[in-house]
């Protein structure tokens, strides 16, 4: 059986731009616990941040929904934030070159330069690595799934929870601390646009839930009924 569904990047070079599916949109995504089941919520209807909420579950129906419209055979991710780690570290810590800013750094602590005049240490860290990625392939034949998109996509953003809080720490070389976390905004499927709940209020998070319903019922104004 030949595979009849496209990568989001061959679809994309042909000028179709794969959307999140209205089901995907449905996620309520919060990276708080390894388990999808304990910070992932399903609301009814994604067009209504009011409509009923389910606890996300393996068995839940919407697993087997496609993750994106029109469904793809694969995709890379990648996390904004991660993606502009390296280029703010660098940014954050240039600065400690300067003798005149920084005239008693400690010798431990001044910034060490690679052959092309790039930091590559500074206050006792490493320059961070550019952004990963995360290839997700559909088994052969089929689409990349709601299923899959959440299980692969949930245990590799947990993995990576430090670097995840160092990069949202950059400025401050203070990483994001425990009792924060962070929000999956789904709408930016391939390519995370995570937020820090630091200083959030309920509000806040009303707020999110909004833009994300005003985001579902701009990408589908036709499609009237929740699917279940
Ligand atoms: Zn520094």
């Amino acid at each position: 059986m030949t595979n009849s569904y496209q990568s989001l990047e061959y679809l994309a070079a042909k000028g179709t731009h794969a959307i999140p599916s209205l089901d995907l949109l449905r996620l309520h995504w919060s990276l708080t616990s390894d388990n999808p089941n304990d910070c992932i919520i399903i609301l009814e209807d994604a067009k209504n941040s009011q409509s009923r909420q389910d606890p996300y579950s393996a068995d839940h129906t919407i697993n087997q929904q496609p993750a994106t419209h029109p469904p793809v055979s694969s995709m890379s991710i990648s996390v904004d934030l991660l993606d502009q780690y390296q280029p703010d570290w660098i940014d954050a810590h240039e600065p400690h070159a300067d003798p005149d800013d920084f005239p008693n750094q400690d010798d431990h602590l001044c910034p060490i330069f690679d052959d092309e005049n790039t930091i590559t240490r500074c206050c006792g860290q490493d320059r961070p690595k550019p952004g990963p990625r995360l290839e997700l392939l559909a088994p052969k034949g089929h689409f990349v799934s709601i299923r899959q998109y959440i299980n692969t996509v949930h245990t590799w953003l947990r993995s990576m929870d430090d670097l995840l809080r160092a990069a949202e720490g950059v400025v401050s070389c203070w990483p994001l601390e425990l009792e924060y976390h962070f929000i999956v905004p789904v709408a930016s499927f391939s390519c995370l646009m995570l937020e820090s709940t630091q200083t959030w209020t309920s509000e806040d998070y009303s707020r999110e839930w909004e833009q994300a319903a005003e985001m579902a019922r701009k990408l589908y104004p036709d499609v009237i009924h929740p699917r279940d």
